[in-house]
């Protein structure tokens, strides 16, 4: 049994929808605590450094225009396989390739506008943790 914290965040458009407390119930009724959260903005220069792997494609100036464009729930959760488990939740990056009953197959409306980040691997999770707890 492990046990793993990992960083979600409710990007803009989740708070938009006003969809933080569903989505806060499913990552309990999976069985994922919410064991630090808060609210804040993406500065500009923010998001370069949380998305900095991305900076070479070609939607990464979209990505900051979206998720700077509001507030963000940021969480982190914990629990057994937590990291993997979240990402199950979660669902395909693309909604329409999400698997149905997950977060982004029910509340997503684009590649780009879909409601949640969840890191990916155990390094990852460490350094987001890092970067909004310190
Ligand atoms: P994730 O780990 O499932 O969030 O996916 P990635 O790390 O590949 O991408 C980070 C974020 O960039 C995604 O969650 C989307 O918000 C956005 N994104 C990814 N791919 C695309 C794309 O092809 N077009 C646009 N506009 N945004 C994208």
């Amino acid at each position: 049994m492990t046990i793993e914290q990992t960083l979600s965040i409710i990007k803009p458009d989740g708070v938009r929808k006003k969809i933080i407390g569903e989505i806060q119930k499913r990552f309990k009724d999976a069985g994922l605590t919410v064991i630090k959260a808060k609210m804040t903005v993406f500065t500009i220069a923010d998001a370069h450094r949380f998305y900095s792997i991305h900076k070479d494609k070609p939607f990464f100036n979209d990505l900051l225009t979206y998720i700077t464009s509001g507030p963000v729930m940021v969480q982190v959760l914990e629990g057994e396989n937590a990291i993997e488990l979240n990402r199950k939740l979660m669902g395909a990056t693309n909604p329409e390739e999400a698997e149905k009953g997950t977060i982004r197959s029910d509340f997503a409306s684009s590649i780009e506008e879909n409601v949640v980040h969840g890191s990916d691997g155990p390094d990852t999770a460490r350094t987001e943790i890092e970067f909004f707890f310190g």
